[in-house]
């Protein structure tokens, strides 16, 4: 027969509550642990709203770590918009472009390395697309916007005269000393079509080194998101805009844009009117009329520079040949929209897998 003494309940005692103390105490520590947890895992979201820069509507969307990383992501994406407006608009008689284009027929013109980095990302896409994309474009554009003011379509010969200051090889550009000459009287820079992306590719790039965990940059349409979304979601999407002015609101396709950019140009936007038709914005800088046959070009690549380029070459070059170049450029895909009553939808081959 077993007995229990005094001295053996004791120890008992002693262990069921050396046993209850213990648990409390990793109980405690269970609760830091998660607490920390809880703190590290915490992501904040911040959302800038509308923006005004190049003369559009920007907005930008961060998700990090704290309010402040998230407060100072959207101020460096800010700073960058500023930035890159104050160097390349041709609105601003003080920015560099503008300095260039008086000067530079002169002379080599020392520039900075965002101006000759961009100039030469551009002669790229201009020797891409046999000529369509190409921001010497600017004494056409000017001529057109004269045009358009004056209700009054510009004549051959003043057509001839402004091509004549027209087209990328008459840019002289040395690379040792990054200066850039004219090789054509009144020749003219214009960045409006590649501008807005590269901003939106270095206001994303400062948001990360500014701490962002994932993030989108908007600039009016120019768009590039990266990292995970928001919570709750899957994948970053963007609806694309119907280009038929009657419905202009209308959302027409979802796209799911994770680590991607898209840019449209659409002829539905901006245009000049003369005689009460409408003539696009973009002019094909072969030929100095403006360009006809697609309402809008959607490019979906990765970086917001070459989607936006990419767009405005497209549009140039056309629905058959806008698309062979598209389908020969690797991750890159396009829609494009042909002009109304039909609006027809075309799309190259990887954009089903970017279908929402
Ligand atoms: P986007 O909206 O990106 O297609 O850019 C259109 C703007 O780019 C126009 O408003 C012009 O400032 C400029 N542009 C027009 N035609 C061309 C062209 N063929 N190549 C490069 N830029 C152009
Ligand atoms: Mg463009």
């Amino acid at each position: 027969m077993e007995t229990v003494n005094g001295k053996d309940m004791g120890k008992k005692q002693q262990l069921v509550i050396g046993i209850i103390i213990a648990l409390d105490i990793l109980a405690v520590i269970l609760c830091i642990v998660i607490v920390i947890n809880f703190r590290r895992q915490a992501v904040y979201e911040a959302d800038s709203g509308k923006i005004f820069t190049m003369g559009t509507e920007a907005r930008v969307k961060v998700l990090a770590d704290s309010r402040q990383t998230a407060q100072n992501c959207i101020k460096a994406a800010a700073e960058q918009f500023n930035l890159i407006e104050k160097i390349f608009s041709d609105r601003r008689s003080d920015s560099e472009i503008s300095a260039v284009n008086r000067e530079a027929f002169k002379g080599p013109m020392k520039v900075s390395r965002q101006v000759y980095q961009l100039i030469k990302t551009s002669v790229g896409f201009s020797e891409l697309s046999g000529g369509a994309f190409d921001i010497t474009v600017g004494p056409l554009v000017d001529l057109w916007r004269q045009a358009g003011d004056a209700n009054r379509m510009p004549s051959d010969e003043q057509i001839k005269e402004a091509c004549a200051k027209v087209g990328f090889k008459k840019l002289i550009l040395d690379d040792t000393d990054t200066t850039v000459r004219f090789a054509a009287e009144g020749m003219r820079l214009d960045f409006g079509g590649i501008a807005k992306g590269y901003a939106v590719d270095l206001a994303a790039e400062a948001m990360k080194s500014s701490g962002a965990k994932s993030g989108m940059v908007d600039i009016g349409g120019n768009i590039r998101c990266f990292g995970k979304p928001p919570k709750g979601k899957e994948d970053w999407v963007i609806g694309l805009q119907n280009p038929d002015l009657k419905s202009p609101q209308q959302v027409i396709m979802m796209l799911k844009l994770d680590d991607k950019s898209v840019a449209t140009s659409g002829n539905y936007q901006r245009f000049v009117i003369i005689g009460g038709k409408h003539f696009s914005h973009i002019i094909d800088p072969r030929t100095g009329q403006t360009v006809e046959g697609l309402a809008s070009v959607t490019i979906i690549t990765e970086q917001a520079t070459d989607a936006d380029a990419l767009s405005t070459a497209a549009t140039v070059l056309g629905l058959e040949k806008g698309k062979k170049l598209i389908e020969q450029i690797p991750l890159t895909d396009a829609i494009f929209i042909t002009e109304g009553p039909e609006y027809k939808i075309i799309k190259t081959s990887g954009i089903e897998k970017l279908e929402k």
